[in-house]
């Protein structure tokens, strides 16, 4: 089946009375038809048919063997570090959500992990990291907020001659554009807050993975630890997922095209868009997906300049977060990336100039228009 239609249709279709929208079981537990007979579901933490609907979904829209959803990326993230034991060692992109830079920084090395932080996209430099007690590789592709590409299929490789896993947030492509399991990897995970929901209104994570054996471990940790999507959280996904594909191509050819225009202005230097030609990740982004997505990243000529824009745009909203329906646009140093040292900061470009765009649905004359008028 073509994307377009697993996103509309890939649930399980067992909805009572010929329900077209998957029914909310809002129910934290389930009655026994007698000792030893279950219906499927005993308790909510464990599973809900609401739940399980949107996770037949992300497995299949994945490619997956399993996927679990968490009540927010984090808590996924959370999860899959809780497969390691004090002396792992992970080698992860040097360029990271903030948030991810935190948890590992801060309670990950605190359990006794340790953490490498390198530049994925340079795959030798990766190998050289490699050690005995190496058991992960955590990329993001595009990274946050850099947009630097890593090439999932060459770390795969690498992770298949070490026995290495190969975990990829494929937040910012999604299904839609890329299918790291595919491209060899072992681990997806999504922050289902930004285009699988879409919408700015939920908060949600994934964990999708390639075999029973990773199933299994993570099931356990996930009904352990207890962190996941409620019934109504987990239909307004199942609902933002029916839309995935008509979102993502318009967001992306909005991207496109205020990308370009970005170029052009003489306020705005070094625009970061996998999908223009010069980006040097643009090649393998083409090799290893179907598209480039909608978020884009540049600098502004002054800091003056960045807070006048941020200050100053009408329909574009200056918010946290990426991936809806509305244009968003951040002040990484501020807030993403605000608990990352100001030393790892600014080595990477996330200065006092540099801004992120989420693109949405809008149209694109109106938002040119407003960062137009926000830069004059
Ligand atoms: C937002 C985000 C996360 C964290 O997800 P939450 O749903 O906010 O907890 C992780 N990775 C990336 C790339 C993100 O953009």
């Amino acid at each position: 089946m073509d994307i377009n239609t697993l996103c509309v249709h890939s649930g399980n279709k067992d909805h009572s009375n010929g329900a077209v929208s998957m029914p909310i079981y809002q129910s934290a537990t389930f009655s026994h038809l007698g000792v030893g007979k279950s219906t499927g579901y005993d308790y909510s933490r464990l599973a809900n048919p609401t739940r399980t609907e949107l996770e037949t979904i992300i497995t299949k829209l994945e490619y997956g063997y399993d996927a679990m959803a968490f009540s927010t990326g984090m808590a996924a993230i959370v999860a899959v570090m809780d497969m390691f034991s004090p002396g792992d060692h992970i080698i992860a992109s040097d360029d990271l959500y903030g948030g991810s830079y935190r948890f590992f920084n801060n309670i990950s090395n605190k359990n006794g992990l340790r953490f490498d932080f390198v530049d994925t996209s340079n795959v030798d430099n990766v190998k050289k990291h490699i050690s005995k007690d190496t058991k992960a590789i955590f990329v993001e592709t595009p990274s946050n907020p850099m947009m630097h590409v890593s090439d999932i299929g060459l770390l795969s490789e690498l992770g298949k001659e070490n026995n290495i896993l190969v975990i990829v947030d494929n937040t910012f492509l999604t299904p839609y554009f890329m299918n790291p399991i595919h491209l060899g990897a072992n681990i997806v995970i999504h922050s289902g807050t930004k285009y699988l929901g879409g919408h700015n209104d939920t908060l949600a994570g994934f964990i999708i993975v390639d075999s029973e054996e990773l199933s299994e471990k993570l099931r356990f940790i996930y009904k352990t630890v207890g962190a996941c999507l409620s019934p109504f959280d987990s239909w307004l996904l199942i609902r933002g997922i029916k839309t995935l594909a008509i979102r993502m191509e318009k967001q992306q050819a909005n991207a496109k095209v205020i990308a370009e225009w970005l170029t052009k202005h003489p306020k705005i230097k070094n625009v970061n868009y996998i999908g223009l030609e010069t980006h040097p990740g643009f090649d393998i982004s083409k090799k290893q997906g179907r598209g480039f997505g909608a978020m884009i990243s540049f600098e502004t000529d002054l800091e003056e300049t960045a807070v006048k824009l941020l200050e100053n745009v009408q329909i574009i909203l200056y918010a946290e977060s990426l991936g809806g329906v509305e244009t968003l646009i951040t002040y990484p140093m501020l807030q993403t990336h605000a608990d990352v040292p100001q030393e790892e900061r600014e080595k990477l470009g996330i200065n006092e100039k540099f801004l992120r765009l989420s693109v949405g649905i809008e149209d694109y004359e109106d938002l040119i228009y407003d960062l137009e008028t926000a830069l004059k």
